[in-house]
C-alpha cells in the first residue's frame, strides 16, 4: 500500500468529496491535492533534501492536512503541536527536533494564495524506512521527547485496522477528538484518508462549551467514533447523547487509557446499534497494538475489561523482572514487537537504547506497562513508573517536576497525581519556596 499516493487518488476521482469539516469550514480531496502539491513545491524549493523535520503548529484547520502531507510529500517529516502548548515549550520541541521550519495555518494559507498550482514531486516523497512524523510525549526530565514514526510503521498500523474493520470507502464519517498532536488522532485522521471518508472534527472551543458541542455533534453524522474513553464518559453526561443524536454511528474506537466497565455498559445501551472496541497501545508503537471488540458477552466476562488480540504482524511478550518472557499468564512488563515500532526518540539515542531493543532481528519496545495473558487475550495494569494518564494526556510526573523547580520561586517541590474514581483527576504540587513569603502587617 503506497499511503500517500492512496490519499491523493481520492483527490482524482472524488474531487468534490469533503475530507475535513472543521469549526464551519470544509476542505475538498480536490482543494487537498492541489494545496499539498502548491506547499511542497514550496519546501521542496526552500528546504534542503536532508529529512528534517517541518513543526505545524495550530489546531484542527484544514490548513494541517494540507501542511502533513506536503511535507511528506516533500521527504521531510512533521512534527504535530497543538496551539494549546505554551510558546516555551513549542521552541523546545523545534530544537529538540532540529527542525528547519515551523509552519502555522495563516503562513500556509499566506504562501498558498502566493503560489499557482504545480505537479507534485515524487522524487523527494519520504520513503517506506524514512521518519514520516514525530510525535513528542511528556519525558520524564522535563524535556519533551519525539517519537519517530516510519511511514511502514504507519501503513502497518493502517492496513491492520483495514482489515479488521469493515469501512465503506467514500461513505464513512470519521469523529477527531484528539488534537493531531496527540497519536490517537492518527487513528482518525489516517482511516478517513485511506478509505476517503470526511474527517469530523471537534475543536476545544466546541468541547469547552457543552449545548454547542452536542449541537456540532448532532449535525455531525458521524460514523466512526474514534477518542479517548473519558471523552466518551464526559458526553454521556448528557442524556440526549444517544442513538437519537449520531443515527449513522457503525463504532466506538477507543484508544489511550482505561476503558471503563459502566462506559462501556452504557454506550451498549444508548447506542445498540454500534459496535465498541477497545485498543491499547503507545505511541512509540503507532498507535495501537491490540484489539478487541466489547460484545455483552465480554462485557459480563471480565473485570477489568481486556485490551485485546496482538494485530497479526506484531507480537506482544511479557517479561519479568529478571528480562526473561513470562508465559504462564502472569503479570509483568508488556513488550511490543513488529513492524509498528518506532526507530525511536530523535536526537536521543540514550533513551532509545534503554527503551528499544532487537528482539530476534524485530524491533521491540518496552512499554513501562504491567500485564498479563489470559485465554489469548492482553489485559493492561497500569504502569511501573511515574507516567500517568490525566484526562487522556500522557504525563511524566517527573516532567511537571522539572519544570516547576526551574522556577527560581521554588526550591523544592513534589508533584502528586490526585484521583476520582481511581483514575488521575487533576495534579497537586507542594512547593518550598526559595524565599519565605513576606506577611504584611
Ligand atoms: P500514548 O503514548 O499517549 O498513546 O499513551 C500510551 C499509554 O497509554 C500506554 O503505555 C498505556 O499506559 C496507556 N493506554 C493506552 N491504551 C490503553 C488502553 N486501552 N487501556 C489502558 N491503558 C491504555
Amino acid at each position: 500500500m503506497d499511503l500517500v499516493a492512496q490519499i491523493d487518488h481520492w483527490g482524482v476521482i472524488a474531487p468534490d468529496r469533503i475530507v475535513h469539516l472543521s469549526g464551519g469550514r470544509s476542505l475538498t480531496y480536490g482543494e487537498l491535492r492541489r494545496c499539498s502539491n502548491a506547499l511542497t513545491t514550496y519546501l521542496v524549493q526552500t528546504l534542503p533534501d536532508d529529512h528534517s523535520p517541518v513543526v505545524v503548529w495550530g489546531h484542527k484547520e484544514p490548513e494541517m492536512l494540507v501542511a502533513f502531507l506536503a511535507a511528506v510529500k516533500s521527504g521531510h517529516p512533521y512534527v504535530p503541536i497543538d496551539t494549546a502548548t505554551p510558546a516555551q515549550r513549542v521552541d523546545r520541541i523545534k530544537d529538540a527536533a532540529s527542525a528547519s521550519l515551523l509552519l502555522t495555518p495563516p503562513r500556509i494559507a499566506a504562501l498558498l494564495a502566493e503560489t499557482g498550482e504545480t505537479a507534485p514531486i515524487p522524487a523527494r516523497q519520504v520513503g517506506p524506512n524514512d521518519p514520516f512524523y514525530i510525535i513528542f510525549t511528556s519525558g520524564s526530565t522535563g524535556d519533551p521527547k519525539g517519537v519517530v514514526i516510519t511511514l511502514d510503521n504507519l501503513t502497518s498500523f493502517v492496513q491492520w485496522m483495514l482489515a479488521e474493520q469493515i469501512f465503506t470507502e467514500q461513505e464513512e464519517t470519521f469523529l477527531n477528538q484528539a488534537p493531531f498532536s496527540f497519536d490517537l488522532s492518527v487513528m482518525d485522521l489516517y482511516l478517513c484518508l485511506a478509505t476517503g471518508g470526511t474527517l469530523f472534527s471537534i475543536t476545544q472551543a466546541e468541547i469547552a462549551n457543552p449545548a454547542e458541542l452536542y449541537r456540532t455533534l448532532s449535525r455531525s453524522e458521524v460514523t466512526t467514533w474514534v477518542s479517548t474513553p473519558s471523552f466518551a464518559q464526559m458526553c454521556l453526561v448528557e442524556r440526549t447523547f444517544s442513538a437519537g443524536m449520531l443515527p449513522h454511528l457503525r463504532r466506538f474506537l477507543f484508544c489511550g487509557e482505561t476503558l471503563a466497565p459502566e462506559v462501556t455498559a452504557a454506550l451498549l445501551e444508548r447506542f445498540p446499534q454500534a459496535e465498541v472496541w477497545n485498543t491499547y497501545g503507545p505511541t512509540e508503537a503507532t498507535v495501537a497494538t491490540t484489539s478487541i471488540r466489547i460484545t455483552s458477552d465480554i462485557l459480563t466476562r471480565y473485570r477489568p475489561l481486556p485490551v485485546g488480540y496482538p494485530k497479526p504482524d506484531s507480537r506482544i511478550l511479557i517479561y519479568g523482572d529478571d528480562g526473561e518472557p513470562i508465559t504462564d499468564g502472569q503479570r509483568g512488563e508488556i513488550i511490543i514487537a513488529g513492524p509498528n515500532v518506532s526507530l525511536g526518540y530523535i536526537g536521543r539515542s540514550d533513551l532509545t537504547e534503554k527503551a528499544f531493543f532487537n528482539l530476534r532481528g524485530v524491533r521491540a519496545y518496552r512499554t513501562g506497562d504491567w500485564g498479563h495473558f489470559e485465554e489469548g487475550l492482553l489485559f493492561c495494569e497500569g504502569r511501573r513508573d511515574n507516567q500517568i494518564k490525566l484526562h487522556g494526556h500522557r504525563i511524566e510526573l517527573g516532567d511537571v517536576e522539572a519544570n516547576l523547580l526551574a522556577l527560581s520561586e521554588v526550591r523544592d517541590g513534589v508533584i502528586i497525581p490526585k484521583t476520582k474514581d481511581g483514575h488521575p483527576d487533576w495534579l497537586a504540587a507542594f512547593v518550598i519556596l526559595a524565599e519565605p513569603p513576606t506577611v504584611s502587617e
